[in-house]
């Protein structure tokens, strides 16, 4: 059971047709599953429970709503957070301060201020400068802040180059072999508590050993540390587990996961932190969209919905794939690309792929789309942003409103020298 199910031959979120939330919401609308982001949190928290003392973050850049946020948090799930917006959600949404990571490689002074007056729980740190401004920012304040060193393992994750984070070339982390020298000079300031390691080399990782490959250097580096005289209480892992987009795809699962960390980490004697989105969020929601047209192409028909690249960003960003499927599948395929109406050739969800057929007016849905989606919306092209529902059994409801073009353009505002 996925919860995005055919029952009497229209698909179905848990117990909601989709036409229902289609014609309350209107299109294009996210729909999200509240049992199965649940099962795909309890599934985390079961893979990595033999690991002992365990810290859940859900990093939120995967679906910040809040009350997605806050249903992860009923199952003890903190917050990884990078940006000082998504701190403010993350308590908003009911996250303890307590149990909130700041990563990001560009934390502003700003920020830093919020997430120490805030008292979150850890800052994993990108370079020694930021450490020695956080120390001395929290020095001022009379605090101690806690963070841990995020390196960069060089390690090849083996995954679109645009969501890989962990060779030397990305901007993320700081060279593992310069972590032990950052550690001595850091160490010793009086705001700072720098007691662990962070890493995270890459998302939708469809295989297991570039993590295993990371966390073995880590493991190095932290009996290096500890050999140095340092105190190593927290190592945080990172996210990454990817979900099948494709049919046929495996993405290791968590219980495999926790297996392998256990077996890497075996002695290491610290809390260890983890950061999962996509595996959270991604098969827990689909983008709902109404086909406008069916145009005639060249090699293929174009089906054109009413979602596009604003509202769904990955297709566009990554040459990723998403499923297409009829919300009332009538048994007949077709083969065909199905495209947005945004101004740009890239607003294109599929090519040339056999699809279930469709005409104008029927609803549709973009699967596996509950990660990096509304999160990634914009309003290109003076579209309003996209809605979100939240759909729990046989009730539903809009957890993020359509924003109109109108209320962005309201914001906006023409100087009077040009009147
Ligand atoms: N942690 C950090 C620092 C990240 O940059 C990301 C995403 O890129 C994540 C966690 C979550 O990754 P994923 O959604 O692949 O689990």
């Amino acid at each position: 059971m996925n919860h995005f199910e055919l029952i009497d031959g229209e698909m179905h979120v848990e117990n909601v047709p989709i036409s229902a939330i289609a014609q309350a919401v209107g299109t294009p609308v996210y729909a999200y599953s509240a049992a199965r982001l649940r099962e795909n949190a309890r599934a985390f928290r079961d893979g990595v429970a033999p690991l002992g003392r365990v810290h859940l973050a859900f990093a939120i850049k995967a679906n910040p709503n809040l009350a997605v946020v806050r249903l992860l948090a009923n199952e003890g799930f903190g917050a990884d957070v990078v940006s000082g917006g998504e701190l403010a959600r993350a308590m908003a949404a009911g996250v303890a301060a307590k149990d909130i990571v700041f990563s990001g490689v560009g934390k502003s002074r700003a920020e830093l201020i919020q997430g120490l007056e805030a008292g979150i729980g850890q800052f994993n740190l990108e370079l020694e400068e930021e450490g020695v401004v956080l120390a001395a920012l929290a020095a001022e304040r009379g605090l101690r802040a806690p963070a841990a060193l995020r390196v960069n393992p060089d390690v090849d994750a083996g995954t679109h180059a645009k969501i890989s984070t962990g060779k030397a070339e990305n901007k993320f982390g700081l060279p593992i072999d310069e972590a032990p020298a950052i550690f001595d000079r850091l160490g010793g300031l009086e705001g700072l508590n720098l007691r662990g390691v962070a890493v995270h080399i890459g998302s939708q990782l469809l295989g297991l050993a570039p993590l295993e490959a990371a966390f073995e250097r880590v493991g190095r580096l932290v009996a290096d540390l500890r050999a140095a005289g340092h105190t190593i209480t927290h190592v945080d892992l990172g996210g990454g587990l990817g979900v099948a987009y494709r049919p046929g795809e495996t993405p290791p699962t968590p219980a495999a996961f926790g297996e392998m960390v256990a077996r890497v980490t075996k002695g290491w004697d610290v809390e260890l932190m983890f950061e999962p989105g996509r595996v959270i969020a991604g098969d827990a929601g689909v983008l709902v969209t109404e086909v406008l047209w069916v145009k005639p192409g060249v090699t293929h028909p174009w089906v054109i919905v009413d979602a596009a690249m604003n509202d769904l960003a990955r297709v566009a960003l990554y040459d990723a794939y998403h499923g297409f499927a009829a919300v009332k599948p009538s048994g007949k395929t077709m083969v065909a690309n199905v495209a947005g109406p945004v101004c740009e050739s890239s607003d294109v969800f599929v090519k040339g792929r056999e699809i279930d057929a469709v005409k104008g007016g029927d609803l549709a849905v973009l699967q596996t789309a509950g990660a990096y989606g509304a999160t990634m919306a914009s309003t290109y092209n003076s579209r309003p942003l996209v809605p979100e529902v939240l759909v729990s059994g046989d009730r539903f409801e809009v957890v993020a409103k359509r924003i109109a073009a109108e209320h962005i353009m309201a914001e906006e505002h023409v100087p009077d020298w040009l009147k």
